[in-house]
């Protein structure tokens, strides 16, 4: 992006995996409709009642790695046996063109991001503990027991990277985190450095 140009704001969300993000997402949504959810591309096989090009864009491995070699991600990652992305084109595109965009990424994914668009804010979603973490990806019925195994051990990994985020919000009530992080949004958009434009304007 030009130096001084104001484009959108970006927002990356992170918290083990049965956390709550794509819950506290939604409902996040329903208090802001200015800001837009980027889906990822995965290998992946699609849950239940997930859609493509809504919650993610399902590939191939194949296809995965054709659109590595092409450079066509900001970041992959090889997270419990499938690969996520996030497409390069897309998120360029939506900060130019000013629109504040919400993503979910693993913690790699998320510093990456922080190291390539410095102005992003990187939130961390805890979910209320460890016992219901377990919970809630058992629930899930969608993984078999070594991927639940492996998603449990990464998930305790996961939290140890909480303190390199900007936000720490606890996932008690979906609502009270979505309203949390629209309360981070909102300060995050009146910082002085967002708002250079105004500034310049009114200064005499
Ligand atoms: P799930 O399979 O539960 O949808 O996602 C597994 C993990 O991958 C979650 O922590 C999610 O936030 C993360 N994730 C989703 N898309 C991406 C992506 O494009 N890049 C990275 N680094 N992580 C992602």
């Amino acid at each position: 992006m030009e130096e001084g140009k104001k484009g959108g704001l970006l927002i990356v969300v992170s918290g083990p995996a049965g956390t709550g993000k794509g819950t506290v997402i939604r409902a996040l949504l329903k208090k802001n409709s200015g800001i837009k959810v980027l889906p990822s591309v995965t290998t992946r096989n699609p849950r239940k009642g997930e859609k493509e090009g809504i919650h993610y864009y399902f590939k191939t491995r194949e296809e995965f790695e054709r659109m590595i070699e092409n450079n066509e991600f900001v970041e992959w990652v090889d997270y419990c046996e499938n690969y996520y992305g996030t497409p390069a084109k897309q998120l360029e595109e939506s900060l130019e063109s000013g629109i504040d965009i919400i993503m979910e990424k693993e913690v790699e994914g998320a510093i990456k991001i922080k190291e390539r668009y410095p102005d992003s804010v990187l939130i961390f979603l805890l979910p209320p503990s460890f016992y219901e973490l377990k919970r809630r990806i058992m629930s899930r019925g969608a993984e078999d027991t070594p991927v639940i195994d492996k998603r449990l051990r990464r998930a305790s990994e996961e939290i140890n990277y909480a303190g390199r985020y900007d936000y720490v919000v606890t996932n008690k009530r979906v609502e009270d985190a979505a309203d949390n992080i629209n309360c981070i949004i909102k300060a995050e958009k009146l910082k002085a450095f967002r708002n250079i434009d105004i500034l310049k304007e009114i200064s005499l």
